[in-house]
């Protein structure tokens, strides 16, 4: 039996399986990008994704990453890639060497510091960007983006054949395109984050939103997290598709949190939300 029952949505042809409760613990895969972001307690089904992409060291976002290279390892995958702020990876290799040495077996593991403007690569046509957001020291947030070329709008109406002619006379007769499917924000306090294009333009965002009501102001700003209000003029300045709210508290019922939505966002953008953890009652 898995270890977690994790929530299941569906966009499109896009599977988001994970588990995301303040404090306790947050991990979102999309097994069809093969990234996992953040790892929480390293659930079994998340264990065949290949790269785990870690935002901040929390203990509620990163206990499992030992255990997910373990697992791998004992499984016979290949070494897990874990993406993490370059200022954590002092404390991730020692707590690796620390495993080693009460297990007894070797971890195998790529290690990837990153750092904001940084890109890294999934898939053939599929990339990592890096970008900053404001919870701790060296905090990152994650937009996945895919690169494909687009024919340039004067060379339309040509045959197959006049194509490969002028690619063999060296002309260059595409444009890049990026598609960026899906950003992850991670635990941030506000930030304006239309600023990133590619943010701005993600298919999917799946974004924090911790506190609802007013008493909660002062400890979300204490912790670096959202409050809806905050949440609301984000959003407002975004264009996502699909925005999948994750780090629900666990201080207000869900049934509040659901209330509260419906009241305070606009109903255009209302009809975009998905609550993560929506089951609960
Ligand atoms: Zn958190
Ligand atoms: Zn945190």
């Amino acid at each position: 039996m898995a270890s977690h029952n994790l929530a299941h949505i569906k966009i499109d042809d896009l599977d988001i399986i994970g588990y995301s409760i303040a404090g306790e613990e947050t991990v979102v895969a999309m097994p069809q990008l093969d990234v996992c972001f953040d790892i929480g307690k390293a659930p079994d089904q998340i264990i065949p994704v290949n790269h785990v992409l870690l935002t901040h060291g929390h203990m509620d976002h990163s206990a499992g990453f030992a255990y997910y290279l373990s697992h791998r390892n004992f499984c016979g995958q290949a070494a897990g890639t874990i993406l993490a702020p370059e200022n954590l990876l002092p404390a991730i290799r020692d707590i690796i060497d620390g495993w080693t040495r009460l297990d007894g077996n070797q971890l195998p593991a790529n290690l990837v510091g990153v750092k904001p403007g940084d890109e890294f690569q999934i898939k053939p046509n599929l990339f990592a960007r890096v970008f900053p957001t404001k919870h701790s020291r060296g905090s990152v947030g994650y937009t996945i983006i895919e690169k494909r070329k687009k024919l340039k709008a004067e060379f339309a109406g040509l045959t197959g054949p006049q194509i490969v002619e002028l690619k063999k006379k060296g002309a260059e007769i595409d444009n890049p395109l990026e598609l960026p499917i899906v950003t992850y924000l991670g635990d941030t306090q506000f930030v304006d984050f239309s600023q990133l294009n590619y943010i701005t333009e993600s298919k999917i965002l799946i974004a924090e939103c911790t506190f609802y009501i007013d008493e909660h102001a002062e400890r979300a700003h204490a912790g670096r997290h959202m409050h809806i209000g905050e949440f609301v003029q984000l959003i407002n300045k975004l264009n996502n598709q699909h925005i999948v709210i994750t780090h629900t508290t666990q201080r207000t019922p869900m049934r509040d949190i659901r209330r509260i939505l419906k009241d305070q966002i606009p109903p255009d953008k209302y009809s975009r939300l998905i609550l993560l953890m929506d089951r609960n009652s």
